[in-house]
């Protein structure tokens, strides 16, 4: 079994990551966050807001409606064209998507951002590329197949309004820029950020929470005068890798991918990729978006969105520094990342997950040595759950419950012995290192806290 099936029947099985309507035998590539995953990806989600918006100057957060009037949709391009070139295999009636059939076939040789979608047809007829379900090579023509979900709105049958599941949240903070910019008294250059539900009927979704139909994006777009603009891009290009070092990735496992191809009002784009146990793969985008965003809002919506510079007296339409990521990705970049299977001293193995303190789903595990040291136990779980997530566990030896606790990156195990209702200290032990210190129970608290700040 290869690591990224090793880590998916984790998630199974350790409460991260449930297959969707698991009962019913599923529902293809929707899954379900368990007790612990929810606490890895709140954790995660938090880590991101703080350093986007908590720590960054003159950044502003909101949570627009996931329903949006369908003009948005019309102004920012996606009713026209987002799409993917969907073939059909006729031999065995499955569905791909041509540009990654020819990725996976040249192996960068060629590269199908370029490629008109007859270029694309001609390529794969010339070479005979196959279906990567039956190995036959019979295609259809390419289609564009929209990437939105669509469905109605209206009280009776005869008054509905077509209506679409946003397939990003960007939008919801370029229809906010005039609003946050008032309420907040925002001066240019400001950001607003958000994170939210965004939905795509994505013709090849697959790979685990890699790329799925329901995801969650966290975005960030930062609006300021075109020519500060190519800086605050090189700066969201090095904060995007920071926040990444940040949570503890390997500098090694991330790279930055230039775009070949920029849409046509693009001044720069580029993402930042993950070795996956897959491969490389993008984790998020940083696009310079010029000032495309606000001006088609201004034509389609017929509202300003002249920014009045108070100190210069210039007026002029902000341009965009966007920076977006894929939250459940991130969640299964964080997961690959901690994921490590040790050979201990004497010959024992254990699988632990390095999580960064500050995202891992329980922050301390309270074990009691005996299970009539229960009360004891109780108590000092009562007091550290007010400040932290804290799970609790009684059953079996204690090495065992230690690997329980590694397997879900546990960074503390507090242990509650006979010595403790003597002297009122425990045992602490580091999930990395695996040592053990000895600490009073009224400075767990301090211990606790400054371990997980990130
Ligand atoms: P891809 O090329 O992988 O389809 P994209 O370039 O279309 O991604 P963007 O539209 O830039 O992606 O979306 C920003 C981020 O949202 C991506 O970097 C990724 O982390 C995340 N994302 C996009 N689509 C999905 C999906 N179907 N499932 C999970 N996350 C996604």
């Amino acid at each position: 079994m290869n690591n990224f099936d090793k880590i998916v029947n984790l998630c199974k099985n350790r409460g991260f990551v449930f297959p969707g309507s698991d009962i019913y035998d599923g529902l293809a590539n929707t899954w379900d966050y368990g007790p612990v995953g929810v606490e890895l990806k709140n954790n995660i989600k938090r880590a991101w807001w703080k350093k986007f918006v908590q720590e960054s100057h003159n950044s502003f957060g909101v949570d627009a409606d996931i329903f949006m009037n369908s003009r948005v949709w019309d102004a920012s391009g996606h009713t026209a064209s987002f799409s993917d070139p969907k073939m059909d295999c006729k031999s065995c009636k499955t569905r791909h998507r041509a540009d990654n059939l020819i990725e996976a076939h040249a192996k960068g040789k060629v590269n199908p951002d370029l490629m008109s979608n007859e270029e694309m047809e001609k390529y794969i007829a010339e070479h005979k590329v196959a279906c990567p379900k039956c190995g036959k090579s019979e295609w259809t023509n390419i289609r564009n197949f929209n990437l939105m979900f669509s469905t109605s709105r209206g009280v009776t049958d005869d008054s509905q309004n077509l209506i679409y599941l946003r397939p990003e949240t960007a939008q919801g903070e370029f229809v906010n820029f005039l609003n946050v910019q008032r309420s907040m008294r925002a001066k240019v250059p400001f950001g607003i950020a958000q994170i939210g539900k965004a939905f795509r009927n994505e013709v090849t979704p697959g790979n685990f929470i890699f790329r799925t139909i329901e995801f969650e994006q966290m975005e960030h777009q930062w609006f300021c005068k075109a020519d500060t603009s190519m800086d605050f891009y090189e700066e969201y290009k090095k904060r995007a890798m920071d926040f990444l070092l940040d949570l503890g990735f390997n500098h090694e496992h991330l790279r930055y991918h230039d775009h070949d191809k920029l849409a046509h009002y693009a001044k720069a784009a580029c993402d930042i990729q993950y070795q996956y146990p897959i491969g490389w793969e993008e984790l998020n985008g940083i696009h310079h978006r010029g000032d495309w965003d606000l001006s088609r809002h201004q034509e389609y919506s017929g509202k300003s969105m002249f920014y009045l510079d108070p100190y210069t007296n210039e007026k002029y339409v902000p341009n965009v520094i966007e920076y977006s990521i894929g939250c459940d990705r991130l969640t299964l970049a964080v997961l690959c990342e901690a994921y490590e299977e040790q050979t201990l001293e004497g010959g024992d193995t254990r699988v632990v997950m390095h999580f960064h303190p500050a995202v891992a789903p329980y922050k301390v595990a309270i074990l009691p040595l005996q299970k009539n040291l229960s009360d004891k136990a109780n108590e000092v779980y009562t007091k550290l759950a007010k400040h932290f997530m804290v799970t609790y566990d009684e059953a079996g030896s204690i090495g065992k419950r230690y690997r329980r606790q590694d397997e879900i990156g546990t960074p503390m195990c507090v242990t509650i012995d006979f010595d403790t209702l003597e002297n009122n200290t425990v045992t602490v032990r580091d999930r990395d290192t695996m040592e053990q210190i000895r600490l009073p129970i009224e400075e767990l608290v301090d211990y606790v806290s400054k371990k997980v700040v990130f």
